[in-house]
């Protein structure tokens, strides 16, 4: 940790939900945060709450360019990165047959792509700075199915893949890549959600982003043997499901 802190971060989808969670979270560890999203009022202003500790910079991680432009910045600001934060995501609720084609190649470009984008352009730089980490933001969707959103499953199954690859691929120097699953997250993705779908759940409730902002941090600060790994945070969600004994003759 102690070779991390007071380098950059860098944290997609940062502007409100679970990633502006992390920020927060990360700028209590000495970090110069930088917020990067396509949500330009939430996300400056989240920044300038922060004060020195983050910076507010547009970017969609489907843009090769837009993410060279934020790596350049946050280097020019708080130094060589330590962390990049793959947490920018999009969900379209539409089953298999009802998708459109241009939303599922949409959900997987930000979702899958977007991500492999950042790893791709941002581990040269962590790499090169001696090591760091990468986190992507899967879901309890990227460990098992649901119906109704095909192309959201296959963009976080995706994620939790190429996560171990790159994780194989930078160990060596010292880069450690590990995916992170929420279950339902009380954030604007799941506002549409009612309560009642986390009922099954041993904990039944949703999480609150401060809560997966712990584990990235965990991950972050203190994880320091673990690479390549999923560390689920869901509730029990994936835990499996209670057998009714009044359904046992
Ligand atoms: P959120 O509140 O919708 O926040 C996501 C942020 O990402 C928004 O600011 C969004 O901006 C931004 N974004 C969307 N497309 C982008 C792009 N192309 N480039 C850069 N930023 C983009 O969602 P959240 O619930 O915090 O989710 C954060 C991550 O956790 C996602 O990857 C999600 O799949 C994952 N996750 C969430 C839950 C949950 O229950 N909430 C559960 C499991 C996993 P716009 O608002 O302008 O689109």
């Amino acid at each position: 940790m102690d070779s991390l802190s007071g380098r950059s971060a860098i944290v997609t989808g940062g502007a409100r939900g679970i990633g502006a969670a992390v920020v927060r979270s990360l700028t209590e560890e000495d970090f110069g945060v930088v917020v990067a999203d396509i949500l330009e009022r939430e996300g400056r202003e989240l920044a300038d709450r922060l004060g020195d500790a983050a910076i507010f910079h547009v970017l969609d991680v489907t843009d090769e360019t837009q993410w060279r432009q934020t790596l350049r910045d946050a280097e020019a600001t708080y130094g060589p990165p330590a962390v990049l934060i793959n947490n920018a995501g999009i969900v379209d609720f539409a089953g298999v047959e009802a998708e459109s084609p241009a939303m599922f190649r949409h959900v997987v470009d930000v979702n899958l792509y977007g991500s492999w984008l950042g790893m791709h352009v941002c581990a040269p730089a962590i790499r090169a700075a001696g090591g760091g980490v990468i986190v992507n933001m899967s879901s309890t969707a990227g460990l098992i199915g649901y119906a109704g959103v095909g192309g959201y499953v296959a963009s976080k199954w995706g994620l939790r893949g190429v996560t171990k690859a790159a994780a194989l691929e930078l160990g060596p120097d010292n880069v450690r890549v590990c995916s992170v699953h929420p279950g339902p997250i009380h954030t604007p993705m799941t506002a549409v959600l009612s309560e009642s779908t986390a009922a099954y759940q041993p904990l039944p409730r949703f999480g609150e982003p401060d809560e997966v902002a712990a584990m990235v941090r965990f991950l972050v600060t203190e994880a320091t043997f673990s690479t390549g790994s999923e560390f689920v945070c869901d509730g029990g969600a994936t835990a499996g499901r209670t057998l009714d004994l009044a359904d046992v003759s």
